[in-house]
């Protein structure tokens, strides 16, 4: 099968003939002249209109999708229009756009190995350029982001990024639905002024309709969502809520420690604090002891206490608890 013929079952346009297909070993690339059907008039670049022939300016060519690491190029010679309404003005090619070296369809092909690859990967792997790279995401986002359809937001989670070194954040927005799950808007820093930046690009009437708010306690954020979806519903990160539990817990068990040594009290809470945290399942046998002297010493405390004896200095345990609670509580309001 011939390559010509490969390329008309692919990517054919209307309006315009493949002609022949030369192989260059040296350079490893394969260049396909192309010609405008005979009669056919070209489209003018600005109004996107038929219009007669005005000149024939020099060779142009363009990359097109690789084959077998041969280079291909699309070589071709660019007519100009006299147009009625914007005057003399280049053709509009249909694989290509404006004054783009590469074809779209080469555009598309790096862009979506880019999604795989790094970029410089994805440049050295089709013979093209890091740059060439870039320029061929900038269109395929900035098709994307033409055809969007921001339609009715249910659900948003935000969060952070650090990029390059030092703290340098950038503030991504998702929206998490089950059928719906995408990045919606990403901003420079974490701050309030970045963030509110996407309620400004979605608007007052589609902001008010999020129903569910997920986020870390970043206080800036909170601060934006507070004003913004007073009325959603704010789901607060579970890694931090429980990051903060297990601080407020490491607190009282080691205060406890300091009142009880300052009372004489033998160190029964020394090394207890993965028999505190872990889930009772992945307990250790002797950590499973432990918990359970623990446990055993605080009912004896508790009756102490109650009983008016002693201890009632150290505090019972519900006392901790409640500043453990009071924690909790205040980490979860912010
Ligand atoms: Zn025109």
């Amino acid at each position: 099968m011939r390559l010509i013929t490969l390329l008309n079952h692919c990517e054919r346009f209307p309006g315009f003939v493949y002609v022949k297909a030369r192989l260059s070993e040296q350079s490893r690339t394969v260049e396909i002249d192309v010609r405008p059907r005979r009669g056919s008039k070209p489209v003018c670049s600005g109004c996107h209109q038929r219009a007669p022939t005005y000149d024939h300016l020099s060779v142009r060519r363009f990359d097109f999708v690789p084959v077998w690491g041969f280079i291909v190029l699309l070589v071709y010679r660019m007519r100009r229009v006299d147009c009625r309404d914007c005057g003399v003005r280049v053709e509009e090619v249909p694989w290509a756009i404006g004054k783009h070296q590469m074809t779209k369809a080469f555009m598309l092909f790096l862009a979506y190995w880019a999604r795989k690859l790094s970029w410089t990967e994805t440049a050295l792997a089709f013979g093209s350029s890091w740059d060439k790279v870039c320029q061929a995401v900038e269109y395929v986002v900035g098709w994307g982001l033409e055809h969007r359809s921001l339609g009715p937001i249910v659900a948003i989670g935000v969060d952070e990024i650090q990029y390059a070194k030092g703290h340098k954040y950038l503030t991504l927005v998702y929206q998490i639905e089950p059928e719906c799950t995408r990045l919606l808007w990403l901003g420079k820093e974490r701050t309030v002024e970045s963030f509110e930046q996407f309620f400004i690009m979605i608007g007052q009437p589609l902001a008010e309709k999020i129903a569910f708010v997920c986020s870390d306690m970043w206080k800036p954020y909170l601060r934006v969502i507070r004003e913004r979806c007073s009325q959603a519903v704010h789901i607060l990160d579970r890694f931090h809520i429980v990051a903060k539990m297990n601080d407020a817990l490491d607190d009282v068990r080691a205060a406890e420690a300091r009142r009880m040594a300052q009372d004489g009290h033998e160190p029964i809470l020394k090394k207890t604090r993965w028999c505190v945290l872990k889930r009772k399942s992945n307990l250790t046998s002797h950590q499973r002891f432990r918990l359970r002297d623990l446990l055993r010493y605080n009912i004896k405390k508790r009756i102490s206490s109650n009983s008016g004896t002693t201890c009632r200095q150290h505090g019972p345990a519900n006392s901790s608890m409640t500043g453990a609670g009071r924690r909790c509580a205040r980490a979860s309001r912010q």
